[in-house]
């Protein structure tokens, strides 16, 4: 997203202006409308504020000594309400001291405009800071663009293996303090390249696309669904154990056999591995090394089936899902 400069056209902002004098509303009125910006009034803070409920101005022009609650109070409120506070307030007042423009300055105010005013001066002034906003707009829009780029996988639009494991673990360091379960599914799509060779690259990426849709809309909204790299898939399941696990990884499995992906004409398939915490692990890496012998076993077998690997022999089995266990070292004995 480049961030060119757009010539700077005033009907493109509106600015709020508050003030208790009708005629000085007016006179901005005019200033303001007569150089073709929108503009909307308040005459008293307490309107000010029940008007931003409604209306969201680029920018606002704020009177100081009002009767209820006074500019320093509304400019106050702005800066602690996180939808209001990126709105620039021009202070426009009567107060000449210099205490008071510090002061207006320190709560948070871009600019201090002492009345009377220079129209020039003013509208200068308030050019200058819808610039400056909308610049600011722009940056943080393009920050959230690349931010996102950075955590989703550019073909299928879900989170990119990197985002995958800070969500894993986050989930990991929960289990630990908390003991909230948690389960692993990967699983990578059977005979991938015989699709590319016969269907071609494109249809490929169509295949990664469509079993990601069939995914997502089978899994929580807490569910957490990422591409792992080429056509291999995780998902971390928060508050899910082993059965869970299984029993979500088996109901994948079936469900891909049986979707259509045109144009290709044999069933897509894909061999799953399952893991979920176990007290005993001591980094996520653990677990994710159990969820890929599970997968291991599952491409053994003959593809198109789901495995379940645990730590040590433990019942009960589960008939969804294949399980093989992982022994669990002995304790190095002690030297001497
Ligand atoms: P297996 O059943 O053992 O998993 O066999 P496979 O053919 O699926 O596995 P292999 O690792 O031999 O091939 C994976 C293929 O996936 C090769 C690679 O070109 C293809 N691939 C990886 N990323 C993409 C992608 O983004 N788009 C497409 N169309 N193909 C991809
Ligand atoms: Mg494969
Ligand atoms: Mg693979």
């Amino acid at each position: 997203m480049p961030m060119n400069f757009q010539p700077f056209d005033p009907s493109h902002f509106l600015i709020m202006v508050v003030d208790d004098t009708t005629p000085n509303l007016k006179v901005m009125g005019s200033i303001l409308e007569g150089v073709g910006y929108q503009t909307t009034f308040a005459m008293s803070g307490q309107q000010a504020l029940e008007r931003l409920a409604t209306v969201t101005p680029d920018l606002i022009l704020l009177d100081w000594m009002m009767p209820d609650i006074n500019g320093i109070e509304v400019c106050e409120m702005l800066q602690a309400n996180p939808k209001h506070q990126q709105i620039p307030v021009i202070f426009l007042t009567a107060r000449q001291d210099r205490e008071s423009c510090v002061q207006a300055f320190e709560t948070g105010a871009v600019d201090y405009i002492t009345k009377p005013f220079h129209r020039l001066e003013l509208l200068a002034r308030v050019r200058t800071h819808l610039r400056l906003k909308d610049i600011s707009d722009r940056l943080q829009a393009s920050l959230h663009a690349v931010e996102h780029l950075a955590r989703t996988d550019a073909l299928t639009g879900i989170l990119n293996r990197r985002s995958l494991f800070e969500f894993a673990e986050h989930q990991f360091k929960r289990a630990q303090r908390y003991g909230h379960p948690f389960a692993v599914i990967i699983f990578d799509i059977d005979h991938f390249k015989a699709v590319n060779d016969d269907y071609g690259h494109l249809a490929g990426d169509r295949v990664l696309k469509t079993v990601t849709t069939m995914v997502q809309s089978q899994i929580r909204t807490m569910d957490c669904f990422g591409r792992y790299g080429g056509e291999e898939f995780v998902l971390v399941l928060p508050d899910s154990d082993h059965r869970a696990g299984s029993i979500l990884s088996d109901r994948l499995r079936k469900d891909l056999a049986n979707l259509p992906i045109h144009p290709i004409e044999r069933p897509i398939t894909a061999s799953f591995g399952v893991a979920a915490y176990e007290p005993q692990d001591d980094h996520i890496d653990t677990l994710f090394n159990r969820a890929d012998q599970a997968l291991y076993h599952a491409k053994q077998s003959g593809r198109n089936c789901s495995f379940l690997c645990r730590l040590g022999t433990r019942s009960p089995q589960f008939d969804n899902c294949r399980e093989i266990t992982l022994h669990i070292p002995e304790p190095a004995e002690p030297n001497g």
